[in-house]
């Protein structure tokens, strides 16, 4: 059962040992975790609120929302700035960010079985769904104002088609572009306010949320650890 999960995300770790690591650099960077105000940038998949255990640990109420589908941080920094004037005062802020990809009891890459369902279902849907818009595709769809979210996803993918569609399992490849462009959406929203900012302390967390059938516990394979002092 979930050999797939150790082959394709041989560092992953259940969400409980994430916050046991999570809290343990907590302690070595000085940071009360009651006196942090948490955030997300992940996509808007119900499953991927697994993490809202982390409300019991973190300043409430919790958490603000960066992301939008795949986990982009579609809230920009008007969203950020925001958030960062929420955090308590000489308090700290932590960011848990990145794309999401289910795997299912049997295996399967981008499949779930979803509570109250028979079956899988794709997860995650946005980039599924992307994936099947430019496979074949010479040129960049047409986006609709009305999918405006789902269409900056397929500019990103769509940039990347080449070796996302030569690789062995293009999903994955896929979210490892999610990654990379969440990683550095949120990376330039940061650098774009910095001089803002003071008082203040940073921990981003940034990884792969491997979600699973809805009786087993959920998984995150650690990219990026980082923190951040704003004197
Ligand atoms: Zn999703």
């Amino acid at each position: 059962m979930y050999n797939a999960i150790p082959i394709h995300f041989p560092n992953a770790i259940i969400i409980s040992e994430l916050e046991d690591q999570i809290l343990d650099d907590f302690k070595d960077c000085g940071l009360d975790p009651e006196n942090t105000l948490w955030a997300t940038s992940f996509c808007s998949d119900e499953v991927n609120n697994v993490f809202h255990q982390f409300n019991d640990i973190f300043a409430g109420p919790g958490p603000f929302i960066l992301g939008g589908i795949s986990g982009l941080p579609f809230a920009g920094i008007t969203g950020m700035k925001a958030f960062l004037s929420h955090v308590p005062t000489h308090g700290a802020a932590i960011i848990m960010y990145g794309p999401h990809i289910g795997v299912s009891r049997d295996g399967q890459l981008g499949q779930v079985n979803r509570h109250h369902q028979f079956g899988l279902s794709t997860c995650c849907g946005s980039l599924v769904g992307a994936l099947s818009n430019i496979e074949h595709k010479e040129e960049l769809p047409t986006s609709n104002p009305l999918d405006y979210q789902q269409a900056r996803v397929i500019q990103h993918l769509y940039h990347k088609r080449k070796e996302i569609f030569s690789d062995s399992y293009p999903l994955k490849k896929a979210t490892d572009v999610a990654y990379d462009a969440i990683h550095l959406k949120l990376t330039r929203i940061l650098e774009a306010i910095e001089n803002e900012l003071t008082d203040l302390k940073i921990y981003l967390m940034g990884g792969v949320v491997i979600n699973t059938d809805w009786d087993i516990e959920n998984y995150f394979e650690i990219r990026n650890m980082d923190f951040r002092v704003y004197p």
